[in-house]
């Protein structure tokens, strides 16, 4: 049995932050404390009581910085590593010239183990301890996927992509062999360590009728698996769904149909939806995915979380690598405060943060595990530092709040504000 004690100012969300003024959603302690035994965490809080507990506890001081729980991406694609920063017109552009070509060499299991040790690194080097991913239509993929994230202790969740038409030959399987394929990964993967399998048909474009199918009755048939897509990123995306499959009420529809949606659905982008759609996901319990740097790097359009939100939906928020321009939840953050300022709607730096950590658990229904300090979670673990570039800590001598500080954080900070990030305890910096 091992116990460390992690000292520092500790800040864990209890539910969403209403804005400005709202002091009773989150625990905050200046002179704070986390008590971890075996990977989990025991206590955390002010750090007098938390030591009454400890018994012959290792001490980790990260005083003066900030002690939360790990961020959480909910979309993000494995095989694009290599994609980020590609000049690109438009998503189905961007698709066919960069991303395509790319998830091809995926195929090869030693060229997805490298690239599994970058996505990783990359993810915990930036506060991230928990993604959500697609991986390529290659079960070789998928397996470099979860042995790494199994390797590393880490909760993930992820699927080989199930795409059956209009793509280049080299990443196209059929229905039955995206059936057996992703059967395989849900016995092997689902549920093997911190692992959850995640049914990924790409999107409508990339799928026929039977392959949804074959989606949908994977999804009947493992209710405890996630299922992840993409819907109404793009009005040529939309115009060419409608045209694939003509019978469909509208996009989402297209799911709904082959019986997709439930309280375990992750619905990448949801930017351009009809008043049809929304109700289908509030009725499903389906969650859409706000995905600030992808929308704006391809031009896709404005996510609109007010409207979703009066209907009762709680959205997800992600970086969508590689449409996705930054790694940094932080920078999502920044980037979709902005989304929404050009909407006349505010993100408060409570909201935001309760957002990247209890907001994202809540949604993929993982809360007793990650998303807060809560007793019996994991101990996964983000320590940030608002003064880690010279420019950041001149800003922060006029910092005289915790929301200015978290503010601060998410505008200026990015990986180097991470000062360090622990997966069940485990220092991964
Ligand atoms: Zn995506």
């Amino acid at each position: 049995m091992s116990e460390t004690i992690f000292l520092g100012r500790v800040l864990s969300f209890d539910r969403r932050c209403a804005g400005a003024g709202d002091e009773t959603a989150f625990t905050y302690e200046e002179d704070g404390a986390v008590l971890v035994r075996d990977g989990r965490i025991i206590a955390a809080g002010a750090a007098e009581a938390v030591r009454r507990q400890a018994g012959a506890a290792q001490v980790v001081d990260h005083r003066p910085h900030l002690i939360m729980p790990g961020f959480i991406d909910t979309h993000l694609h494995f095989p694009q590593v290599q994609v980020l920063a590609s000049w690109g017109a438009d998503l189905l552009d961007w698709l066919n010239t960069y991303t395509f070509p790319e998830e091809l060499r995926f195929a090869d299991a030693a060229h997805s183990a490298r690239m599994a040790g970058g996505f990783y690194d990359g993810l915990t080097n930036h506060g991230t301890t928990t993604a959500v991913a697609y991986c390529s239509v290659h079960s070789e993929s998928a397996e470099a996927y979860f042995a790494e994230g199994h390797k590393r202790g880490m909760c993930m969740i992820g699927g080989k992509v199930m795409m059956d038409c209009h793509a280049p030959e080299g990443l196209l399987d059929t229905p039955q062999k995206s059936y057996d394929e992703s059967l395989d990964l849900i016995g092997k993967w689902h549920g093997t360590g911190r692992m959850h399998y995640a049914i990924s048909p790409r999107f409508a474009l990339t799928s026929s009728p039977e392959q949804l199918e074959a989606a949908g009755a994977l999804v009947r048939e493992n209710p405890t698996c996630f299922m992840q897509t993409h819907v109404d990123e793009n009005v040529d995306e939309i115009a060419r769904a409608k045209e694939l499959y003509p019978s469909a009420k509208d996009y989402l529809g297209i799911y709904e149909d082959y019986g997709l949606l439930n309280e375990r659905a992750l619905l990448g982008h949801c930017i351009h939806l009809t008043e049809r759609e929304v109700g289908v996901m509030a009725e499903t319990g389906a969650a859409p995915v706000f995905c600030p740097t992808s929308n704006l790097f391809l031009g896709s359009g404005l996510f609109d979380e007010a409207s979703l939100r009066a209907k009762g939906i709680e959205s997800g928020i992600a970086t969508d690598i590689g449409g996705g321009t930054s790694y940094s939840m932080l920078q999502t953050l920044n980037e979709g405060y902005k989304v929404l300022q050009l909407q006349q709607q505010q993100m408060h730096p409570y909201t935001a943060f309760d957002w990247i950590t209890r907001g994202n658990a809540e949604v993929l229904g993982l809360r007793d595990d990650i998303g807060t300090l809560e007793a019996g979670s994991a101990a996964d673990m983000v320590v940030l530092d608002a003064g880690a570039t010279p420019e950041m800590r001149l800003r922060q001598e006029r910092v005289e709040s915790l929301a200015e500080e978290l503010f601060l954080l998410m505008i200026m900070g990015d990986d180097r504000a991470v000062a360090q990030t622990y997966v069940a305890g485990v220092a991964q910096k």
